[in-house]
């Protein structure tokens, strides 16, 4: 059966000889896995549509249900050359492709992270377009790194929502007081009385916990129009990649993670 969807390249595994495994994240089918005929030989059909972040119309065959279906077509819609054009670039993007290929659960569709990756690339793309040809080396009191960065948070918190692992800031785990205390083994904030015997906590500003909520319902028409400062940029970048770090080391890639992550849908 022919099948077709738009969807961006996350990674490629070299197959053989002249063979590749190609990750999409698509539309239709959500992460997707094909098997890519030749692509490396000078004249694949599939140029250089391959390439990490390239988003395409694709085709793809195969039995229904098969694991690995072969990849037919593969037309450009946009390159993202840009982002892959610098290795600073490429390597902030990589972090969210990583953890899309951690936390998205194979063929289940997911069009919102779908579109919010696709969003997040093109605004990526176009600060980095708007910084390099108007040599500015800030912007509204910002630097590039500065809006880079707020756009992989915005886009891990959203991750991290949808795949039912945002962390709780607002509330003490246990008795719901107010609490600043967030402890990565909980994925909470906790007051003083109930962390007694806890691990050492990252104390959490009320500035912060507000940047969280906000990013958190905002979409990302809004996170264009605001301004960050790095400080707290960084804060909350702390507190994400320490609870990211935290579960993916735990639960991630195991077979009860995958159950729970299809229980959510
Ligand atoms: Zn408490």
């Amino acid at each position: 059966m022919l099948y077709r969807t738009e969807g961006i390249v996350l990674k490629t595994i070299p197959f053989g000889e002249a063979d590749l495994i190609v990750y999409f994240l698509t539309h239709d089918c959500g992460l997707l896995r094909t098997f890519a005929r030749s692509p490396l030989k000078t004249k694949s059909r599939f140029g250089s549509s391959l390439e990490p972040l390239t988003h395409s119309q694709i085709a793809f065959i195969g039995k229904e249900g098969t694991s690995l279906p072969r990849l037919t077509r593969s037309d450009i819609i946009h390159s993202f050359q840009l982002i892959r054009s610098e290795i600073n670039y490429f390597i902030m993007v990589s972090e969210i492709i990583e953890l899309t290929l951690k936390f998205i659960m194979e063929r289940e569709v997911n069009r919102k992270i779908y579109t919010l990756f696709l969003e997040t690339l093109c605004n990526i793309e176009n600060n980095i377009l708007e910084f390099q040809t108007y040599f500015l080396p800030k912007r509204n009191g910002q630097n590039l790194k500065a809006r880079l960065d707020l756009y992989l948070i915005h886009y891990k918190i959203k991750l991290l929502r949808i795949s039912g692992y945002a962390p709780k800031l607002d509330g003490c785990g246990k008795c719901g007081r107010e609490a600043d205390r967030f402890f990565t083994s909980q994925g909470s904030v906790f007051c003083k009385k109930c962390s007694q015997r806890m691990e050492a906590p990252f104390v959490i500003s009320k500035g912060v916990k507000k940047f969280y909520y906000n990013l958190l319902t905002w979409d990302i028409t809004k996170i264009n129009r605001i301004r960050p400062s790095e400080m707290l940029l960084s804060e909350l970048s702390d507190i994400l990649n320490a609870h990211i770090e935290y579960i993916t080391s735990r639960t991630l890639n195991s077979k009860e993670f995958a159950r729970f992550l299809a229980s959510l849908f």
